[in-house]
């Protein structure tokens, strides 16, 4: 998509700490890190939200999951724990429409609940 944002990323149109990149998957570190390791994880193609996936995409989901874990474990937060996160929509607090998972750790992370 032209305006997106990530898939300019996925394409080299504009900058990005790239740490993962495989044929459908790429994973940088986030421009305003919110944790001590914050990396976004995104498909390659876009899809606006969660809402947009189909059953088409469940290998590409896995494959999100599979690059956090390597992801993880090379920032070496796997055993202290860390959080994978997907804001959805405008409550959920989602501000780049193109679908990405927070994986945040390095630190001991507020509870979600309060
Ligand atoms: O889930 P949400 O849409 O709110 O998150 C978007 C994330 O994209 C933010 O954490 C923001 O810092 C990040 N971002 C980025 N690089 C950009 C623009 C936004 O890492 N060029």
């Amino acid at each position: 998509m032209s305006d997106c944002l990530f898939c300019k990323i996925v394409n080299d149109e504009i900058p990005a700490r790239k740490v993962f990149e495989n044929e459908h998957v790429l994973a940088f570190h986030d421009i305003a890190p919110q944790a001590n390791v914050h990396i976004l994880i995104i498909p390659k193609k876009h899809l606006a939200t969660m809402n947009d996936l189909t059953a088409e995409d469940a290998h590409l989901m896995g494959e999100i999951h599979l690059a956090a874990k390597q992801l993880a474990e090379e920032t070496g937060i796997s055993e202290s724990g860390y959080r994978l996160i997907n804001n959805c929509g405008e409550d959920g607090g989602q501000v780049v429409f193109h679908i990405h998972y927070h994986l945040m750790g390095g630190e001991k992370l507020g509870r979600l609940n309060g």
